[in-house]
C-alpha cells in the first residue's frame, strides 16, 4: 500500500534530508554539551550552534544575538508573553491580540488574565485582516504588549505585520510576533516590522520538531523574565542544556530556505493555484476562506456546502489533510479560526485545510484534487440539501 499523499504542511513539514545530514554527527561523535568550556568535545558543539544561530537571524533579518533557542514556537510565545508581562508589570498590564492567533498565545493569554491581567481579543475582518484602526483603539495607556501573528496556521493569511509594528512602535508598546507559519515561506525582516518578540519553529521548515526561537530585540533592548530558571543558558532568558542536533538541524532548514525560498514560494504557489482552479471549476459551491491575495504560497482553505468535513475527511484515506488546525481537531467544534472570520457554522464545519509544501509534487495536486471532487459529489448525492 503506497503513502497517502501530504497535504497537510501546515501541522508539520517533512524533514529535508540534507536537514537529517546535518544532524547525524551531532547524535554520534560530536555529543558535546555545548555549555562544557573546558574540552573540544564543548568548544565544537558551541561552534555548530553559533552558526546555527547566525543562520536563523539571518533568514529574520536579525542579529545572532537576539535568537534564544527554545523548544519550540508553543514556547517561544510563551517566553514572549508571560515573560515581557512579568518585565513590564510595574508599566501595565494589558495585552492585545486576535481571536485568529494560535492557541500557544491564546491560552497563554488566558493564563494571564487568570494571574490578573486585561486582555483586548479583536475579531479579524471578514478575510481575515486585522483592521489597523480597530488595533489603533484597542490599545491603552497601561498595554504593554501586542501580540499578532505573522501569518496564520489554519487560513494561511498574512497580517499587514510592518503597518502593525509602525503603530506598536508610534504607541510605544511591545510587538510580538508568531512568525512561526512564515518563516522560510515569505521574507520575513525583523527591523522592517518593527518586531519586538518572534517566534518561530524549526518543523514548520523542514526542521526537526521540538526545537525553535525566540527572536528578543535589542534596538531597543526587550526585558524579558525568564520562565525556565537553571544553568543561565541563552543569556539567562531560557536555561537548560542545548539540543545541538535539533539546532544544528534548524539551522541548516534556515540556510536552506534563504537559498530556494524564491523559487519554491512560486513553484508551490502555482501548485496551490492549480488545485483552488481545479475544485472551482469541477465543483459548485466552493468557497475559498480567507483573502487570498495575502497569504501563504503554500496554503489552501476551503468550504464545500452541504459537505461535513469530518465525513470528507473519512472518505479520503489515501490524502492525509486536516479540516483545521492539529491541536483542535480533537474536538468536534468547527474551526474558531472560520467562526472568527465570520462563517457560518455549517460552512465551517464543511472546510478543508490544504497545505502543499517543498515536496508536493504536480501528480500528488491533480490525484488529491480528483479524490476530493469524487468525494464531495458523493457526499452530496448522498445527502442533498
Ligand atoms: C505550529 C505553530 C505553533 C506551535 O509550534 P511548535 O513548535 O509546534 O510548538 C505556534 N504558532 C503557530 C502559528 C504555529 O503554526
Amino acid at each position: 500500500m503506497h503513502q497517502p499523499v501530504y497535504l497537510d504542511y501546515h501541522a508539520t513539514t517533512p524533514l529535508d534530508p540534507r536537514v537529517l545530514e546535518a544532524m547525524l554527527p551531532f547524535f554520534g561523535p560530536r555529543f558535546g554539551n555545548a555549555a562544557s568550556r573546558s574540552h573540544r568535545y564543548g568548544w565544537e558543539a558551541e561552534k555548530a550552534v553559533e552558526l546555527a544561530r547566525r543562520r536563523v537571524a539571518e533568514l529574520a533579518g536579525a542579529a545572532a544575538r537576539e535568537i534564544v533557542f527554545t523548544s519550540g514556537a508553543t514556547e517561544s510565545d510563551n517566553l514572549a508573553l508571560k515573560g515581557a508581562m512579568e518585565a513590564y508589570r510595574s508599566q501595565g498590564n494589558h495585552i492585545v491580540t486576535m481571536a485568529t492567533e494560535h492557541k500557544a498565545v491564546l491560552d497563554t493569554v488566558r493564563r494571564l488574565e487568570r494571574l490578573g491581567a486585561r486582555a483586548t481579543v479583536l475579531p479579524p475582518e471578514r478575510d481575515g485582516l486585522l483592521d489597523l484602526d480597530r488595533l489603533r483603539g484597542a490599545i491603552e495607556p497601561d498595554t504593554v504588549l501586542v501580540s499578532v501573528m505573522y501569518a496564520n496556521n489554519e487560513i494561511g493569511v498574512i497580517q499587514p505585520v510592518r503597518e502593525i509594528g509602525a503603530i506598536c512602535r508610534e504607541k510605544g508598546v511591545l510587538f510580538h510576533c508568531d512568525a512561526a507559519q512564515a518563516l522560510g515561506k515569505v521574507p520575513i525582516d525583523v527591523a522592517a516590522c518593527q518586531a519586538d518578540l518572534m517566534s518561530f519553529s524549526a518543523h514548520k521548515l523542514y526542521g526537526p520538531k521540538g526545537v525553535g526561537a525566540l527572536y528578543v530585540g535589542r534596538r531597543p533592548p526587550v526585558r524579558l523574565a525568564p520562565q525556565i530558571d537553571g544553568g543561565g543558558h541563552e543569556w539567562g532568558m531560557r536555561s537548560g542544556t542545548l539540543n545541538v542536533p535539533a539546532i544544528v538541524g534548524f539551522g541548516e532548514a534556515c540556510a536552506l530556505a534563504a537559498r530556494e525560498m524564491d523559487v519554491e514560494a512560486a513553484r508551490v504557489s502555482g501548485l496551490r493555484d492549480r488545485l483552488q482552479a481545479r475544485l472551482q471549476a469541477e465543483l459548485p459551491e466552493v468557497y475559498v476562506n480567507g483573502a487570498l491575495e495575502h497569504r501563504l504560497p503554500g496554503n489552501l482553505n476551503m468550504s464545500f456546502r452541504g459537505v461535513d468535513g469530518e465525513a470528507l475527511l473519512l472518505s479520503l484515506p489515501d490524502v492525509a489533510l486536516s479540516t483545521g488546525s492539529a491541536c483542535t481537531s480533537a474536538t468536534v467544534e468547527p474551526s474558531f479560526v472560520l467562526a472568527a472570520l465570520g462563517v457560518s457554522r455549517e460552512l465551517a464545519h464543511s472546510s478543508l485545510r490544504f497545505g502543499l509544501g517543498r515536496f508536493t509534487t504536480e501528480e500528488e495536486v491533480d490525484y488529491a484534487a480528483g479524490r476530493v471532487i469524487e468525494a464531495v459529489r458523493k457526499l452530496r448525492e448522498l445527502a442533498p440539501v
